[in-house]
C-alpha cells in the first residue's frame, strides 16, 4: 500500500473531498517580442479584431457565470479588456514597427504602471492583466488552449494558480481545488468558496501532485492528503448537532454591488458596505447626487435591518483613477482608507451626505433599515473623533470605525464615547500584524487566519471592547468560515459579517451552539501554536462537546 502524504496550505470550505487529480494546462510561453513585417494598420486591425473577440467572449461568460462574485470579476477584467488606452497605448508601439503581440505587451506593461500611478498596487488584478495579454496573444496567434474537462467523473483540480476564466470552465466534476499560488483572500480562494467547492491555496507542495493520483482535500486540516482515505461527505460534518434556534451572534452580510444585495437572505443585516467598489472604474469623481442615487438603489435592494455603510476605501489594492492619488513606494502603509479624506475632502463631504440622504429617502418608503457609517483603516483615536465629528454632523446617530490597524488595537479603551461600534477587517489587520502583503501569494501562509496570534489579538480586542461597552463585530473574509466564526463568538466577539454565499453556512453552524460551547470550542483553538492545530482543535472540540 502507498504511504500516506500531506501537503499543507489554506483550507477554503468545510467539506472534504476525495478525487482524482486534474492538471490544470500549464500556460505556453508568449511568443517573442518581434518587429512587424506587416504595417502599422494590419498589428492595429490585428490587435482590435482579437479585443472585440475577446469581448464577446467575456460577454458569454458573464452571462453563463453561476455567481455574482465571478461576474464582477469578468465584468472588471472585460472592462480593462476594452478601455479604449489599452488599445491607444499599443499604437504608439505599433507606430514603433512592433507586431501586433509585441506591441500589445509592450503597452499592457505601461497600462500596468499607469494605473499603478492612480493610486493603487495591483496584487491579483496584476494576474487578471497577464490573463488578458495571454488570452488576446492566443486569438492572435489562432489557438485556444480553453482546458476540456472530462463529462463524467470526479476531480480535483491542481494549479499554479487560477483566473477567473479558468474557473468558469468548471463543471459539475470538479469537486476540488489545489492551487499553489493565492491567498485567503485570493480570487481561487473566493469563487471556490461562493460555489462550494472546497479547496487548499497556497499550498507550495502542489507541483508533487500528478495527474490520476487519488487525493484527499481536508480543508478543515488544510491539507491535501496523497493516498488518503476519506471519512465522510454526504453532508456537512456538524449536520448531527440539533439547532438551538437563533445563532449565538448576530450574522450580517457583506455587500459590494446591488447584485450583492439582493442575494442577501436570511442574514441580520449588511456589516460591510463597500462603496469603494461602485467606483473602481469612475475615472470622474462622481457627483452627490450621483452617489445617493446608487447607495439608494443598494439599500432598496438589500435586506432590512441595520446597514453599515463603510466610506470609500481607496487607496493600495483599490485605485480609485479619479482621486489622482500619486505613485507610491509602499501603498499598502501609504494614503489609503480614511487618510484619502484629507487630499479629498469635498468627495468625502459628499459621500456622507449622500449616504444619509439616501438612507432618508428609503427610510421614508417605509424600508425597516438604520443606516450607519464607519470608517476604514483608522489608526488613532485623534482620526476616529474626527470621522465621528464629520458622521454625526451630517446626521448619523450610529458611527463606527474598522479595526484594520494593530495600534488602534491598543487604545481601544479611548474610543468609548467616540464612536458606537467596531468593526475588525481580519484581511487587512492579518496583512499588518505579520507583515505579509494580502495581494502577495508567497506570503500567505501568514495571513491564514486561523494564526494563533490573529485569534489571541481578536480575544483581546473583544474583551478591551467590552470593557468600554462598545459592540464589536467582524467583516474580514475570516468570518465567512462557519467553524471560524463560532470561535470568534467564544472569544468574545459580538457579530460576524459573511459574503452572502457564505451566509447559509454560517448561520447553521451558528445556531448549533450556545455560548459556553462556542467558548470551549474558542479556547481549544487559541491553544494550539499554529494555524493548523488551531483549527483541527477547534473542530475536535465541536465534536466532542
Ligand atoms: C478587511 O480588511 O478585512 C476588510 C473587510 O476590508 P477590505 O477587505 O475591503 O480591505
Ligand atoms: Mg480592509
Amino acid at each position: 500500500m502507498e504511504s500516506v502524504r500531506t501537503l499543507d496550505g489554506i483550507g477554503v470550505g468545510n467539506r472534504a473531498v476525495r478525487a482524482e487529480v486534474l492538471r490544470w494546462s500549464a500556460r505556453k510561453s508568449l511568443p517573442a517580442m518581434a518587429k512587424s513585417s506587416l504595417g502599422i494598420e494590419v498589428e492595429v486591425n490585428a490587435l482590435s479584431m482579437a479585443i472585440a473577440n475577446l469581448e464577446n467572449q467575456y460577454a458569454a461568460k458573464i452571462k453563463s457565470a453561476s455567481n455574482q462574485e465571478l461576474r464582477e470579476i469578468l465584468e472588471a477584467q472585460c472592462a480593462f479588456v476594452t478601455d479604449p488606452e489599452l488599445a491607444d497605448m499599443a499604437k504608439d508601439f505599433y507606430e514603433q514597427g512592433w507586431d501586433a503581440p509585441s506591441g500589445l505587451q509592450l503597452a499592457m506593461g505601461e497600462f500596468k504602471s499607469l494605473l499603478e500611478g492612480a493610486g493603487g498596487e495591483f496584487g491579483e488584478r496584476v494576474a487578471d492583466l497577464d490573463e488578458i495579454v495571454y488570452r488576446l496573444i492566443q486569438w492572435m496567434s489562432g489557438e485556444s488552449d480553453e482546458t476540456v474537462l472530462p463529462t463524467s467523473g470526479s476531480f480535483i483540480i491542481v494549479a499554479d494558480d487560477l483566473t477567473a476564466m479558468d474557473t468558469i470552465a468548471f463543471s459539475d466534476v470538479v469537486v476540488g481545488v489545489v492551487s499553489k499560488g493565492g491567498g485567503p483572500t485570493s480570487h481561487t480562494a473566493i469563487v471556490c468558496r461562493s460555489r462550494g467547492i472546497s479547496a487548499v491555496v497556497a499550498c507550495s507542495g502542489a507541483d508533487e501532485l500528478v495527474n490520476g493520483q487519488m487525493v484527499v482535500i481536508d480543508p478543515d486540516a488544510s491539507q491535501v492528503i496523497i493516498n488518503g482515505v476519506l471519512e465522510d461527505t454526504a453532508v456537512d460534518w456538524w449536520a448531527g448537532r440539533s439547532s438551538l434556534g437563533a445563532p449565538v451572534i448576530q450574522v450580517m452580510a457583506n455587500v459590494g454591488s446591488v447584485a450583492d444585495a439582493t442575494k442577501v437572505q436570511g442574514a441580520d443585516g449588511v456589516g460591510l458596505l463597500r462603496t469603494e467598489l461602485f467606483f473602481l472604474d469612475h475615472k470622474i469623481a462622481p457627483t452627490r447626487a450621483q452617489q445617493m442615487k446608487i447607495y439608494e438603489q443598494v439599500l432598496v435592494a438589500g435586506p432590512d435591518g441595520e446597514i453599515i455603510v463603510r466610506t470609500l476605501d481607496a487607496g493600495s489594492d483599490k485605485p480609485i483613477a479619479f482621486l489622482g492619488l500619486g505613485r507610491e513606494e509602499n501603498p499598502a502603509l501609504g494614503v489609503r482608507g480614511q487618510r484619502v479624506a484629507a487630499i479629498a475632502p469635498q468627495f468625502f463631504e459628499d459621500q456622507l451626505h449622500a449616504i444619509k440622504a439616501a438612507a432618508d429617502s428609503v427610510r421614508a418608503t417605509g424600508k425597516k433599515i438604520e443606516v450607519s457609517v464607519m470608517a476604514p483603516m483608522i489608526a488613532t483615536v485623534e482620526e476616529a473623533e474626527k470621522f465621528s465629528k464629520a458622521a454625526r454632523a451630517a446626521g448619523f446617530k450610529r458611527v463606527g470605525i474598522m479595526i484594520e490597524i494593530p495600534a488602534i488595537t491598543q487604545v481601544i479603551s479611548q474610543l468609548k464615547g467616540v464612536v458606537d461600534f467596531l468593526s475588525i477587517g481580519t484581511n487587512d489587520l492579518s496583512q499588518y500584524l505579520f507583515a505579509a502583503d494580502r495581494v502577495n501569494s508567497g506570503v500567505a501562509a501568514l495571513l491564514n487566519p486561523w494564526q494563533p496570534a490573529l485569534l489571541s489579538l481578536l480575544q483581546s480586542i473583544a474583551i478591551d471592547s467590552a470593557k468600554a461597552g462598545i459592540k464589536v463585530g467582524v467583516c474580514g473574509e475570516a468570518a465567512s468560515d462557519p467553524l471560524l466564526a463560532v470561535v470568534m463568538a467564544g472569544l468574545g466577539i459580538n457579530s460576524v459579517s459573511a459574503s452572502p454565499s457564505s451566509v447559509a453556512a454560517v448561520v447553521d453552524l451558528l445556531s448549533r451552539v450556545d455560548a459556553s460551547e462556542a467558548l470551549e470550542v474558542a479556547n481549544s483553538a487559541r491553544r494550539a501554536n499554529n494555524p493548523r492545530d488551531a483549527k483541527a482543535g477547534a473542530k475536535a472540540a465541536l465534536i466532542e462537546i
